[in-house]
């Protein structure tokens, strides 16, 4: 059983609504042991000016999570984190979110190419392979260059074409998926196995995706269910065992104050 969440938003994003306390219930409910809450911080070009970074959200952030995590003590550890979004557009202000609050865990996600967010496109007109190979070097960058502990959703361009039964895959340009790879290996950090499928039968990223990193040398692999409501927490994640067992995983990897270390899948 896989008895950690990394990937989980509160109230404090946006797009959800779920107290910190609702989704600590649930966690204990269903015999987890640890939740890493990573609420949103989108770095928008045009929008979030350098320099101008919401210091005031990071501050209602560090005292409701950090709360949380001292309610919680002893039944639930709180994981302190944050999905940080296209660190790469602007990496001094990404560098000033991450040192505002005592982080465990940083995801990085790509959400945006092309000023648009990758939900809003029309994937049966748009030039798909030339939007997936915009994707695909924006994410090298980040992978290459970002401060970051693992990447969310590393083929997050697959989710949203299957809503509108367009396949759009990461597994047709393997090249320079393995070259992110690569990036996220040399660098001594992970990737994430994302259980929000959407219009998909399977988590992020694929089966193929997750071999290849096993076979490149990838160790560091965090799961996360993407909740936006307590009831999410954790779901999908008998799917993401099985995967991630015949991948050849055998051990998922928690935080500390942004250092890793391993757990065995029991
Ligand atoms: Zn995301
Ligand atoms: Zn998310």
């Amino acid at each position: 059983m896989l008895r950690q969440d990394y990937h989980i938003h509160s109230e404090l994003s946006p797009d959800s609504t779920a107290s910190p306390d609702a989704i600590c219930g649930q966690a204990l409910r269903l015999g987890l042991e640890e939740v890493a809450l990573t609420d949103h911080y989108e770095l928008i070009e045009g929008v979030t000016p350098i320099g101008s970074i919401r210091k005031e959200y990071l501050a209602v952030s560090r005292e409701k999570i950090l709360d949380c995590r001292s309610r919680w003590e002893g039944r639930i550890r709180v994981v302190f984190s944050i999905e940080l979004g296209q660190i790469h557009l602007q990496p001094e202000a990404a560098e000033q979110v991450l040192a505002a609050n005592p982080y465990d865990f940083v995801l990085a996600s790509l959400h945006r190419v092309k000023h648009r967010d990758l939900s809003l496109f029309d994937y049966q007109s748009v030039g798909r392979e030339g939007l997936r190979s915009v994707y695909a070097q924006e994410l090298l960058t980040i992978a290459g260059e970002g401060d970051y502990d693992c990447l969310s959703h590393l083929d997050l361009i697959r989710r949203y074409p299957a809503f509108q039964g367009v396949s759009l895959r990461m597994e047709d340009c393997m090249e320079i998926t393995e070259r992110i790879l690569r990036q996220v290996i040399r660098r001594g950090k992970g990737i994430e196995i994302n259980t929000t499928a959407g219009a998909l039968a399977e988590p992020l990223p694929s089966l193929e995706i997750l071999k290849t990193y096993r076979q490149m040398g990838g160790e560091i692999i965090t799961v996360g269910s993407d909740a936006h409501r307590s009831e999410d927490v954790a779901k999908g994640f008998d799917q993401a065992e099985a995967l991630l067992r015949e991948a050849g995983f055998r051990y998922v990897a928690r935080y500390r104050e942004r250092k890793p270390y391993f757990v065995k899948i029991e």
